[in-house]
């Protein structure tokens, strides 16, 4: 299918302390296509939230360029970004904290739609009223405030807030995070139902890998503010190919894919990301670096159809015979 949204050479850098700055998002290249789930994965702080906003043009890049349906988000500005605001949303991480507490739910909803399309009051209630229907509260829940309901009541709200403007294009941040796991499974399946029906692409970010693997089509995984790995959700759990995405899945015991002694857990400290190292950004825990990875940053190169991989010695698919199950 094709590509919606495409970053090339995605870059974000902060003033950090001291006077020096601290590169959030390396020269990041991503394609997106119409209609799938990318789950993107990785420690927190390495950036996975940085390049959703970024995606949105809720954090402004320093360099690279954006691609969504022909346009250049980097370049928008005034009236055109808030037009295209429309088609870009996002689910936040805390229902609580991103709703607020003095307005109504039908306000909440609503003013995705009403701020970037000019929506006629009229429209933006029957909207409300479908969203609410869609997302299981209920019409009649417009008239209350957010926190008469429970958590997963609220991240419901969340995502029809998120759906009034009719986005093309959905970023969810650890959308689930905060939810107990039985409530968890019932909004995954509403978020996985509403991208089907609606037609949505989604970024889905999540530091759980459990959660990406029931959601996602598509794994990204990122370390340092770089993309490593990107691969098809069934590939990505069954042999991951960076060692640093081998390490991820290792400490989660449930989806560790293959024999242990392929499957190297993660050790060391995550390295300053005001002082990354030289060469390969994972090599100061990587149990397989050589001199080569010392001196040399390796791209992100195609390994096999639909897989990439950013490392000079990608591990092999894990033969099936040999699974300890
Ligand atoms: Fe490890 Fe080298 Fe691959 Fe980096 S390039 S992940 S250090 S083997
Ligand atoms: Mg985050």
């Amino acid at each position: 299918s094709e590509v919606l949204m495409s970053a090339r050479g995605l870059r974000v850098d902060y003033a950090g302390r001291a006077g020096g700055r601290v590169r959030a998002l390396r020269d990041v290249d991503l394609d997106i296509a119409e209609g799938e789930t990318l789950g993107l994965v990785g420690e927190s702080g390495c950036g996975k939230s940085t390049l959703g906003r970024a995606l949105l043009r809720v954090v402004e890049p320093s360099a690279g360029r954006i691609d969504f349906l022909g346009t250049d988000l980097t370049r928008l500005r005034g009236r055109r970004l808030r037009r295209t605001r429309a088609e870009l949303q996002m689910v936040f991480q805390d229902p609580f904290g991103s709703l607020n507490p003095r307005r109504t739910v039908a306000d909440i909803v609503a003013e995705p739609l009403l701020r970037s399309r000019g929506a006629s009051r009229a429209e933006a209630e029957r909207t409300v009223a479908e969203l609410l229907d869609l997302v299981g509260l209920g019409a009649e829940a417009g008239g209350r405030k957010p926190h008469e309901f429970s958590g997963g009541q609220r991240q419901r709200i969340g995502i029809a807030r998120a759906l009034s403007s009719s986005p093309r294009f959905v970023v969810a941040d650890e959308a689930v995070s905060a939810l107990d796991v039985s409530i968890q499974a019932q909004v995954l399946n509403l978020l996985s139902d509403l991208v089907r029906d609606r037609g949505l692409t989604m970024l889905f970010i999540s530091h759980d890998l459990g959660v990406v693997r029931h959601i996602a089509d598509r794994v990204a995984v990122m370390y340092l503010g770089e993309i490593i790995e990107t691969a098809p959700r069934d590939d990505f759990f069954s042999g991951p190919a960076h060692p640093y995405s081998s390490a991820l899945l290792a400490s989660v015991p449930e989806l560790r894919p293959g024999p242990p002694v392929e499957r190297q857990p993660l050790e060391g400290e995550l390295p300053d990301p005001a002082d990354p190292p030289e060469g390969c950004l994972f090599r100061t825990r990587c149990p397989f670096a050589t001199d080569l990875c010392r001196t040399r940053h390796p791209e992100l190169r195609e390994i096999s159809p639909g897989r990439r991989v950013r490392c000079h010695l990608p591990l092999g698919p894990v033969p099936v015979s040999e699974d300890p199950q």
